[in-house]
């Protein structure tokens, strides 16, 4: 599913169609032809799996790669053939490489220098974007003296200072511990308002693209499976992939046996069912329940959906408690009870529960809303 960009946006990249194939032996194309509008101004996130194309698709947006097939425009002009140096996009890597013996401002100013922009320009394009960064006291620091996230923040610096209309980041923050990794998040967002220019930024970190990101392309074998904001994609995943790699998810197929005005029911025996929020009766359905939505009771409770089960797995997690149920249907379920004293009951590895939600948190996928 496309979602369509923020309306009254320009758009800034298009890509129609983008093929890369390497010719490798294995014969698929590492992109099978992505078809994406990210609107100027936008925090947009390639998100996916190791090797589902999303280094190859940003590579071929700032023309270090050339697609095997399709257009990719910027601003309307279409960018083929186009070398890297003349897309007026600048891209961030994993490995800042800064220069070791420069000082910070020196290695923010190096790019404007070699353009021959007036030095006073240089200084003032520089001092801006380094109080930007929060780094305008290290101006005069070498980069060893900084920490991992001021040393990304300089190259981010770096980056901006030629004032590009679009930034591509490939994993920037990968080589940061969580809890930098987690403050630069919240930072880069930030300083992207306060510039207003476009950012594509690929991660395979599900919890970095939600945090970040307007609109995230889940990306998947080469192919993007769905394209939305953070909350529909975890709310409304498209597809059993979406699911599955977006936060945790329990998958359930089933033949629906009745159809109702409320919906459709999968009749499970025994007082269990599942019912779901649509579909006729004789269709096979697939859908997706967050662990978070389903409530355990020592008995079947009044919910539309219930199963019974026995708790096979406890996990203390903080602010909840992560159970996994191997319910009497044969699938495993996994279900979070918040640790607030909200949760009815607190079972223990081999106790016998039900498993309860309500009808609308039965996501049926490979459905449009
Ligand atoms: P990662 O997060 O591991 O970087 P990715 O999603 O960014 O993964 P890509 O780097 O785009 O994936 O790679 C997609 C596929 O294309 C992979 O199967 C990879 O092996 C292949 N590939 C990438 N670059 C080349 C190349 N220069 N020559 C041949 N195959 C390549």
């Amino acid at each position: 599913t496309l979602s369509p960009p923020p309306v009254g946006a320009d758009p800034a990249i298009t890509l129609v169609d983008v093929v890369k194939d390497f010719g490798g032996v294995r014969g698929g194309a590492a992109v099978r032809g992505v078809n994406l509008t990210i609107a100027e101004g936008e925090f947009f996130s390639l998100l996916g799996p190791s090797g589902c194309g999303k280094t190859t698709t940003l590579r071929m947006i700032a023309g270090f790669e050339e697609p095997s097939g399709g257009q990719i425009l910027l601003h309307g002009r279409n960018m083929v053939g186009v070398p890297a140096n003349k897309r007026d996009i600048n891209m961030v890597f994993q490995s800042y490489a800064l220069f070791p013996h420069l000082s910070v401002a020196d290695n923010v100013a190096f790019g404007l220098r070699r353009r021959r922009v007036p030095k006073d320009e240089i200084h003032d394009r520089v001092d801006r974007i380094l109080r930007t960064v929060e780094l305008a006291e290290k101006a005069d620091h070498r980069p060893r003296q900084l920490s991992g996230g001021q040393q990304q923040r300089v190259a981010l610096a770096r980056a901006l200072v030629n004032r590009p209309r679009a930034l591509l980041l490939d994993e920037p923050l990968g080589a940061l511990d969580l809890k930098l990794r987690q403050s630069m998040q919240l930072e880069l967002k930030r300083i992207q308002r306060e510039v207003g220019i476009t950012f594509i930024y690929v991660t395979h970190d599900q919890a970095e693209a939600l945090t970040m990101s307007d609109r995230i392309a889940v990306m998947n074998g080469g192919l993007i499976e769905q394209v939305a904001c953070p909350q529909e994609v975890y709310e409304r995943p498209a597809t059993a992939f979406v699911a599955g790699f977006i936060g945790t998810s329990n998958l359930i197929s089933g033949r629906l046996t009745t159809a109702g005005p409320e919906g459709g029911v999968i009749d499970l025996g025994d007082g269990q069912r599942i019912t779901v929020p649509q579909s006729a009766a004789g269709s096979d359905v697939q859908l997706t329940v967050r662990p978070e939505k389903i409530t355990l009771t020592t008995g079947p409770a009044g919910d539309a959906s219930r199963l019974r089960g026995t708790v096979s797995e406890v996990v203390y997690l903080g602010t909840s408690t992560s159970y996994t149920v191997a319910t009497s249907t044969g699938a495993e379920m996994t279900v979070f009870q918040p640790n607030d004293g909200t949760a009815s009951v607190v079972p223990a590895r081999g106790d016998t529960v039900w498993l309860s939600w309500a009808t609308a948190h039965s996501y049926p996928l490979g459905t449009t809303p």
